[in-house]
């Protein structure tokens, strides 16, 4: 029993699967095809802090599946069987409170990096109750926290990749969202890059406390952002293993110099042994 507070209600988990969740797409048809099977957890809400979820499997076995399923795209709702819960609710689609960020920069490229960074203010402006100069003052803020200062003005196409995923970090983040869902956000971009965006959602999900789900090819980047690390098998795809316990608390530290640690190469071994046992690659 968790040690809430007397006559305070146990807040709901952020997200739980329970029933054993599966998404078969195209159902009842000759192209019915099971996408992932039998997938259970409960991500608890940990005031103030958040929880950072990596996720590892071979390509096609279900992970973007399981995020989409988070983030109520209607092509993924509801599950074949069994519930997807946010804060107790089944998703019936997406809301401001969950935030995506791709693999592909998807920032419009007819909007300036201002424009873009504010588009979630623009399009949630009744509920927000924002002014214009009231927006532009907190996209400034962001687009300094991602380190675009002093691009602006300028389009997306006048960017490097690195920068246009920043740009998308700040479009999403701008809306403060409690569940951040990442899908392979990094794998286009060079290595020192690569670090660096680390870096920034290391620094920036301590600022903005959401649990965030991020699915990765790279056990490293898994390791180093992650306070637990799930392997899916082959597809249809399951949680075949949770790693937690030996995962070292990376907050505030350089990922290069993560890697250099003795507890970090164990968690990653670790990792790389069973990934290799649950997938046979
Ligand atoms: P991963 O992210 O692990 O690479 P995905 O979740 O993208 O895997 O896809 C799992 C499987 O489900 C793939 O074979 C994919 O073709 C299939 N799939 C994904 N979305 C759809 C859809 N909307 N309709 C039909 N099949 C889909």
């Amino acid at each position: 029993m968790s040690a809430a507070p007397p006559n305070v209600p146990d807040a709901p988990p952020v997200v739980e699967f329970r029933g054993g969740v599966s998404k078969v797409f195209n159902a009842g048809t000759p192209k019915a095809f099971t996408a992932i099977r039998n997938i259970n957890f409960r991500i608890e809400d940990l005031p103030g802090r958040g929880e950072f979820i990596s996720i590892i499997g071979p390509s096609g076995c279900g992970k973007s599946t399981l995020i989409s399923m988070i983030a109520g795209f209607s092509s993924h709702i509801p599950p074949t069987t069994g519930e997807v819960l946010v804060r107790g609710e089944p998703v019936t689609g997406p809301g401001r409170d969950r935030g995506m960020i791709f693999q592909k920069y998807s920032s419009f490229p007819h909007r300036t990096v201002l424009r873009n960074v504010t588009f979630g203010l623009e399009m949630h402006r009744g509920e927000l109750g924002l002014s214009r100069s009231a927006m532009d003052d907190l996209a400034a803020d962001w687009i300094r926290k991602v380190g675009l200062s002093g691009h602006e003005h300028k389009y997306p196409s006048q960017l490097s990749g690195g920068m246009q995923q920043r740009v998308a970090i700040a479009r999403t983040l701008i809306l403060r969202p409690s569940i951040i869902l990442m899908d392979e956000p990094f794998s286009a971009l060079d290595e020192p890059t690569r670090l660096g965006m680390q870096r920034l959602i290391m620094d920036l999900w301590h600022d903005i406390h959401a649990t965030v789900f991020l699915i990765t090819h790279s056990i490293s980047e898994a390791v180093y952002l992650g306070d637990r690390v799930w392997i899916f098998t082959r597809s249809p795809g399951t949680i075949a293993v949770e790693i937690r316990d030996l995962i070292p608390p990376s907050a505030g530290v350089d990922p290069l110099h993560m890697q250099e640690s003795p507890g970090f190469k164990q968690a990653l071994q670790a990792v790389a042994e069973q990934f290799t046992r649950v997938t046979g690659s």
